[in-house]
């Protein structure tokens, strides 16, 4: 019988794990690397005094019975051990800006009539939009299972201009150019940077519905991981790729930061490209390639404030609840010391169906890595008191700002835990804490690109810094990347077959 061809995979985030099932189950030999503790990247939670805790993603759109991502959920046989839970159909989001509340509902034709009524000037002009939208969302072969591209038109016109540019020639009225991009946190867009094809993906991935995970989205890595072990791969955590080992002409291998190596036919690098470089250390990849990758700007990182709840005290919010106190969503990741924090983004989590009161929930707010740069190099409950006393002044300020849009919130909070850009460079290796990977921008277009191969033939990239992040995004990239190995036809028919 001839072996399988070997896969390591480094990174145990839904990138790694996707690319593992994918590859798992189309007869390679998988091996899933993850430097932490914990698999999952940012589906990992965290539990604290009986309460838990999201890190990462806290919703997914999409994933109504006959919707893409339930297809590619059922696919990765997720849909038997993780359940979900509906978001407010008639308000997902509510976007707090200028003293009013916008609620988005799910579907074209809600989400039309509510914007009608709120801004009925604009009427007309939110049909182009809505239907724009539609067109680039649903160029995409993952949302057809077709593997070609159906209307790359679509796609690349709107890849190289803005989302402020496009709203301007479609929308006179400023405050509804503000509220549409109300959850820009979500996709950490940036003025006149941020393609609109960027925020068109995620308006119509929650316009078509949005879930919650319940439980906690770490359910998704835990039944990933179960899935590529039951098919006879490897996981392993704790287990930090130092480097990945090139003869002249390919990679053989990767190494551990224990010694340990781990021979491959082929690697797949689901790390930020900034922390793959460090351990590539071959003349395969050219300097212009590596001055190129370390040039790319990032996405903005956070301070989170984790809540638990006294019991009976927070009704549960089953909308996630966008607020700005500078007026505008737009550049909140820019800030004087005393200005922040601009805007906020505030979500419960299920801890089960049906909840009435929350038990636990996260407030989000953009903070530069440079704010805590003085305590770089420090461990996780190590940095010291200073840093204790930072955290602490932050989560006051933000209770502050959301008490003042959710009046009661500061008073059923029990207890409280924090986070900073430090915690998302420990926990995921991304650079400078970056929420989201590396930032795109219509400036610089292919420049800022993360191609998903490189020059060393047997080497792939995917994960969020490919394509892009998000539950969607980052499984956009698994089959870029995995396509490489098995046809993205054949990934699109298996998927379809897994649906009938
Ligand atoms: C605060 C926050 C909120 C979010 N909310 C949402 C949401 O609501 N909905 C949504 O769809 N998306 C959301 N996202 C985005 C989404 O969670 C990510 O895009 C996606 O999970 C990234 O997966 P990944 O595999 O690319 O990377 P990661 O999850 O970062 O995984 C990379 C893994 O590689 C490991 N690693 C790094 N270096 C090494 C090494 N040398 N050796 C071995 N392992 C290594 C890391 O420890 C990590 O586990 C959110 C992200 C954040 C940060």
């Amino acid at each position: 019988m001839v072996a399988s061809p070997k896969v390591v995979v480094i990174g145990s985030g839904l990138g790694g794990l996707s690319c593992g099932w994918i590859l798992q189950r189309n007869h390679y030999e998988v091996t899933v690397l993850e430097q932490g503790t914990q698999i999952g990247g940012c589906l990992q939670c965290f539990s604290r005094r009986g309460a838990k805790f999201e890190t990462g993603m806290h919703f997914i759109g999409s994933a109504a019975p006959g919707q893409t991502m339930h297809k590619v959920m059922r696919y990765f046989g997720l849909l038997d051990s993780v359940e979900l839970s509906a978001l407010d159909t008639d308000s997902y989001n509510t976007v707090a800006l200028g003293g009013q509340q916008f609620h988005f509902p799910n579907g074209k034709e809600a989400f039309m009539e509510r914007f009608s009524a709120y801004f009925p000037r604009e009427k007309d002009s939110l049909r182009k939009y809505v239907d724009i939208v539609h067109r680039i969302a649903s160029a995409s072969a993952l949302g057809s299972l077709v593997s070609s591209d159906r209307d790359a038109n679509a796609n690349t016109e709107y890849q190289a201009r803005s989302i402020n540019e496009v709203l301007d020639t479609l929308f006179k009225d400023s405050l509804l150019k503000k509220v549409l991009v109300g959850d820009l946190p979500l996709y950490s867009a940036e003025w006149d940077k941020t393609p609109f094809s960027q925020h068109a993906f995620i308006m119509d991935f929650y316009n078509q519905s949005a879930y919650r995970v319940v439980g906690g989205s770490d359910a998704m890595a835990s039944s990933l991981a179960r899935n590529i072990e039951r098919q006879g791969g490897r996981l392993f955590t704790s287990a930090k790729a130092v480097r990945i080992c090139c003869d002249d002409a390919k990679a053989v291998g990767v190494e551990t930061a224990d010694g340990r190596f781990f021979p491959a036919d082929y690697v797949i690098s689901t790390i930020h490209p900034k922390r793959l470089l460090e351990i590539l250390d071959t003349k395969l990849i050219r300097p212009a390639f590596r001055r190129r990758i370390n040039a790319i700007p990032q996405t903005a990182s956070s301070f989170a404030l984790y809540v638990k709840f006294k019991s009976g005290a927070m009704p549960y919010m089953n909308t996630n609840f966008f607020g700005y106190d500078s007026g505008t969503p737009w550049n909140c990741e820019h800030y004087a010391p005393d200005e922040w924090p601009k805007g906020f983004l505030y979500m419960h989590m299920c801890a089960e169906a049906g909840l009435e009161w929350a038990r636990s929930g996260v407030v989000l707010s953009y903070m530069k890595m440079e704010d805590v740069a003085r305590w770089l190099g420090t461990s996780v409950g190590h940095r010291g008191e200073e840093y204790e006393s930072f955290k602490r002044e932050h989560a006051d300020r933000l209770m502050a700002s959301v008490e003042k849009h959710v009046p009661g919130f500061r008073a059923s909070v029990a207890e409280y835990y924090t986070s900073t850009p430090l915690t998302y460079l420990d926990y995921t290796g991304t650079e400078d804490g970056s929420m989201y990977g590396v930032a795109k921008d219509v400036n610089r277009g292919l420049e800022v690109r993360v191609p998903y191969r490189t020059k060393i033939p047997n080497l792939f990239l995917a994960g969020q810094n490919v394509n892009s992040h998000g539950m969607m995004g980052v499984v956009v990239g698994t089959i870029l990347a995995c396509s490489e190995l098995v046809p993205a036809q054949k990934i699109y028919e298996q998927i379809k077959e897994a649906n009938q």
